[in-house]
């Protein structure tokens, strides 16, 4: 979830009025995009976003989910009819996010019933959320591993049994019904496992605390080899009405990291191990003729621009005009690039091609 809970229609006004702003803003700088050609281009029509598809003969099109399709709990305005519209046309479509609470079973049906789909028209090989990614990362690293490896996960149900029904590794928890807290000597006395574990997880977890922290900090300390993996490295999401950060994934890593001084394995978006894994699961995408829409500049659509694919930036998730006109166009922030283009929400995206669409 992104802003406040709305309309679909007003959710809508919204976008066009974020795009108008971010159009004024690109006009100002016209003559800098002359001598560049660096400025986004907007997509103000479903015609414009037609012939911008057929001219970069576009054939897969990767879906961030929160801010693009929907805003919990209401689809975005157009959304269903934009999914409808591309597998009517044989395009490949994918889901792509970096909520690792639900596994793929459980994204499929949240996105069916969201967006009033047709049971079975989505399928799990659609679903990339970043349990899965991680699930499959730890298959390809440990797969000449001698013993079955064990996993200590600080994260979702969902989190877990992707990971179990993607491998048959040991998968560990540490129980919420065990204290929150820890003090000195509870973990000078806490019995580990004899053997020592081979990576820590970490997913968004709401109910991370500092026996959790104490408990993955050993198990890393007990095993030098052993990897620190994060479903992603999101700072915060947006929550309510005035904007309140909530902390990310990102946050709950650092603590770990911290206290470790491990390198972190990203397997969410942006990071060029989740492309890998996708190049190597689906090795028919083509990056440059695969699009990546988003409403996050430095999840979305860096992940889209790092990796050579069309990054898509829709206005009804967190990013304003405002913040276009912050980050700038120099490519000086590497870290929030800006879009390939911009249109103002999903309702755009669709093959069915209607004369009185805006
Ligand atoms: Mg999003």
């Amino acid at each position: 979830m992104t802003k406040s809970s709305s309309s679909a229609v007003s959710i809508i006004e919204e976008s066009d009025q974020e795009v108008s702003k971010a159009i004024q803003w690109l006009n100002e700088l016209q003559d800098i995009n002359d001598r560049t050609n660096k400025l986004p281009i907007v997509l103000q029509t479903q015609k414009d976003v037609l012939e911008y598809l057929e001219k970069h003969t576009v054939e897969t099109f990767l879906f961030d989910c929160d801010g693009v399709l929907y805003r919990s709990p209401d689809s975005i305005a157009g959304a269903r009819e934009c999914i409808l519209s591309l597998l009517d046309n044989n395009k490949s479509v994918y889901f792509i996010t970096n909520n690792a609470a639900s596994n793929r079973q459980q994204l499929r049906a949240k996105l069916t019933t969201i967006l009033n789909l047709p049971n079975n028209l989505l399928t799990d090989d659609m679903m990339i959320s970043s349990s899965y990614s991680c699930a499959q990362y730890l298959k390809q690293y440990f797969t000449n591993h001698e013993t079955k490896p064990i996993i200590y996960v600080i994260g979702s149900q969902g989190l877990c049994d992707e990971i179990k029904s993607v491998t048959s590794f040991n998968v560990i928890t540490t129980s919420e019904s065990e204290s929150y807290s820890m003090t000195r000597e509870e973990l000078a006395d806490y019995i580990f496992p004899d053997e020592p574990i081979d990576a820590v997880v970490v997913g968004h977890d709401t109910s991370f605390h500092f026996r959790k922290l104490c408990i993955a900090t050993v198990l890393l300390q007990n095993n030098p080899t052993a990897l620190l993996v994060a479903t992603n490295m999101d700072s915060y999401d947006l929550v309510g009405n005035d904007g309140r950060h909530l902390p990310g994934n990102g946050a709950l890593v650092s603590a770990v990291q911290y206290a470790t001084k491990r390198s972190i394995i990203n397997v969410g978006k942006p990071s060029t191990t989740l492309f890998d894994l996708l190049q190597n699961q689906y090795p028919t995408i083509d990056p440059q003729r695969t699009m990546m829409i988003g409403d996050r500049l430095d999840t979305d659509i860096k992940f889209g621009t790092d990796n050579n694919m069309i990054a898509a930036l829709v206005m009804t998730g967190v990013t304003t005009a405002a913040t276009l006109q912050q980050i700038g166009i120099d490519g000086t922030n590497v870290d929030e690039p800006q879009p390939t283009i911009i249109l103002s929400h999903i309702g755009l995206l669709n093959y069915n091609y209607n004369n009185n669409s805006s």
